[in-house]
């Protein structure tokens, strides 16, 4: 028989999710982070465009994009010597016929500053003036080291004498009559009060496996491609450019450009790959706004980005059961938005006050409870 592992609370999934979440958890108590693959950060989280863009996301998400930002910037010392942000900034383009997405998007961001077609060009050259017709700058918009802060949540994880346990992928989980979740996986078995369900794509299987109702998360795929920039070069200090239709966007990465078709197509959770219509058609929608030719993709990849249907993430204790705590949903926003998130996280699953920074954004945690979507599912027979 296997031997049992008693833990104070097992987190499934080892992405950025359940990394930061089970860091959080793990300052007083004994935690175990299970992943099936052979690494943390294997899916989603290791397939980001590395970019925080305050105005990015609803209402919600904005909220805790502000709450994470000046830890992101400058965590405490015992985090990280130095920040995991630098510079970078995003320039929202559109065309004449996109003004009622650009005026939208500036009504519910009132910081954006609009600047003329001719600004737009001088920052970012390649521009054709017709795509760039309308222009807003996001302030606060930095590049991110997802793989530090990756690592950074693991290590403050371990460094409070918790553990990952990679090839780990839970196969079954179910609640004892004394409380107790017993999770089952390749690598043994444990045994918890506590289970967050930070699975990323897989959260609904999870909640299926543990015999709970699934949120409706959807993952859908989305491409990055990087190619060779402009031959005569100096373009690391472009603006990231976001069309405000989300025909594509690009930005400098590492001497080249990274593109994404800004695709949004629904699948079932996998090891997502590229489908290469869904690239060539993005790629064909970026040159019809830029001067350059696209002569050859030297890397692409996809990931899958999984959303609640309302687009916020879903935070709390499942209501059906006791113990099962939801920590997913976290769409195109899961890596500048953790600090917050495991602020929250971690502070929901344990009874404990919020954090000033989430109090300061005036944060409600209704605004995320796996029960909002629950009843918007019920509406809707
Ligand atoms: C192309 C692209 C660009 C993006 N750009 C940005 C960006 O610029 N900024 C930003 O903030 N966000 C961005 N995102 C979104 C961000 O990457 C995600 O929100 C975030 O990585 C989600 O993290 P996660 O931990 O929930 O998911 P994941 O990283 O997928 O982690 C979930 C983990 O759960 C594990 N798991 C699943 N089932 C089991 C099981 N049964 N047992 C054990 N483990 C299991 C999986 O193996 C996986 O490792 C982007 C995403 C994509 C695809």
């Amino acid at each position: 028989m296997t031997a049992l592992s008693h833990v104070d609370a097992v987190v499934i999934g080892a992405g950025i999710a359940g990394a930061s979440i089970g860091a959080e958890l793990a300052q007083d108590r004994k935690v175990v982070v299970l992943e099936a693959e052979d690494m943390p950060g294997y899916h989603t989280t290791g397939r980001s465009a590395a970019i925080f863009i305050a105005s990015y996301g609803n209402a919600t998400i904005c909220k805790l994009n502000r709450a994470s930002l000046a830890f992101l910037r400058q965590p405490p010392a015992e985090f990280s010597d130095e920040g995991f942000l630098s510079p970078r900034g995003n320039l929202y383009i559109g065309r004449a016929e996109d003004k009622a997405a650009v005026d939208a998007l500036h009504a519910a961001s009132p910081h954006l500053i609009p600047h003329t077609t001719e600004e737009a060009l001088k920052r970012v050259p390649i521009l054709r003036p017709e795509a760039a017709a309308y222009v807003l700058e996001e302030p606060d918009s930095e590049d991110i080291d997802v793989a530090r802060l990756h690592q950074c949540w693991l290590r403050r994880l371990t460094r409070a004498g918790s553990e990952v346990r990679c090839n780990a992928g839970v196969t079954a989980l179910s609640r004892g009559a004394d409380g107790l979740w017993t999770v089952e996986t390749k690598a043994g078995t444990f045994v918890a009060p506590l289970v967050i369900n930070a699975a990323g794509a897989w959260a609904d299987d999870i909640a299926k496996m543990a015999g709970l109702a699934p949120i409706g998360l959807q993952p859908l795929r989305r491409t990055g491609a990087i190619l060779p920039g402009p031959a005569e070069g100096g373009f690391d200090h472009w603006q990231m450019i976001n069309d405000v239709m989300e025909r594509f966007y690009f930005k400098p990465d590492a001497g080249k450009l990274l593109v994404s078709p800004v695709d949004e197509v629904p699948m079932d959770p996998h090891d997502a790959y590229v489908d290469d219509m869904d690239l060539a058609e993005g790629l064909y929608r970026f040159e019809q706004a830029v001067t350059l030719e696209v002569t050859r993709v030297d890397r692409s990849w996809a990931g899958l980005r999984t959303f609640a249907p309302d687009r916020s993430p879903v935070v709390g204790f499942d209501p059906g059961t006791k113990g099962f705590f939801w920590f997913a949903g976290q769409g195109g926003y899961g890596i500048q938005t953790c600090p917050a998130m495991a602020w929250l996280g971690s502070a929901l699953a344990t009874g404990q006050p919020l954090r000033d920074e989430l109090t300061r954004e005036a944060f409600d945690p209704q605004e995320v409870a796996p029960r909002r979507t629950m009843v918007n599912r019920l509406r809707k027979h």
